[in-house]
């Protein structure tokens, strides 16, 4: 059996024979906009029970079920890796969620330092761009968006055995010095104003920080993501 080309984030369990019935939303998504019939297959996945191959059952303007026939995946999850990254304007946070998504990450926290230009953020909104990245890129995992955090509170209850990758613009155009130590691990990306000498400072106390240069250019917080995923996966990733 072909794998059927739409994927699709449902929050039900997935089993063999299961009914999925399917939201509003995703029913004008996949019987107005895809014109889906019954007998159509759709791709499901819930972050738990792997991927599985479904098939139209039922087609209205608001509502539906789908039927799961067959697994087409395992369950498979990232590494135990968190994104922190302070929020910058809104398409540049859109493209951090939707790429770190992409690269693997467990868990993205948006926190906000003190030069953080943002005090706001959407959860929901990121939350969907998350689910979205998933849908698109084959993955079976959704990393949770948490909601926007004080970084000194974050700080004040770091765990113990997480490491941190701290990327401190200060140490552009020095060796990455990223240390191979296994476990669960945060990345720290800073705002457009960097940190403060503060903040560098108490990162500097903390036997879990290690503080990276990400090469000899000063990146852009969006794209200063990205090459630190990059750099974490290929050295103590699933790459
Ligand atoms: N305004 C700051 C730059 C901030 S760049 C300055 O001119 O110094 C935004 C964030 O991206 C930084 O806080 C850091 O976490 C990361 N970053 C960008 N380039 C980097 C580099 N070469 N090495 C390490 N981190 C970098």
């Amino acid at each position: 059996m072909k794998d059927a080309k739409i994927r699709l984030y449902v929050d039900q369990p997935l089993g063999m024979g299961q009914s999925v019935p399917v939201s509003r939303e995703q029913a004008h998504y996949l019987f107005g906009v895809m014109r889906l019939q019954p007998g159509a297959r759709v791709a499901l996945f819930n972050g738990k029970d792997g991927e599985w191959q479904s098939e139209v059952v039922a087609a209205g303007r608001k509502d539906g079920v789908l039927k799961c026939n067959v697994q087409s995946a395992s369950q498979s999850n990232p590494p135990d890796l968190w994104l922190l990254f302070a929020p910058i304007k809104k398409a540049r946070t859109d493209f951090i969620v939707e790429k770190s998504t992409e690269m693997g990450a467990a868990r993205i926290c948006p926190v906000q330092s003190e030069f953080t230009n943002s005090d706001r953020i959407r959860q929901d909104r990121l939350q969907a761009h998350a689910v979205e990245a998933a849908e698109q890129c084959g993955g079976v995992f959704v990393p949770e968006v948490t909601n926007l955090q004080k970084l000194s509170r974050v700080l004040d209850d770091w765990p113990e055995d997480r490491q941190l990758m701290f990327c401190d613009e200060t140490l552009a155009g020095d060796e990455a010095g990223l240390p191979l130590k296994e476990g669960p691990w945060a990345i720290l990306i800073g705002p457009e104003g960097g940190f403060s000498q503060a903040e560098r400072a108490r990162m500097r106390r903390m036997p879990q920080a290690h503080a990276v240069s990400l090469g000899p250019r000063i990146l852009r917080a969006d794209t200063a993501a990205v090459a630190a995923m990059t750099v974490w996966q290929q050295r103590l990733g699933d790459w």
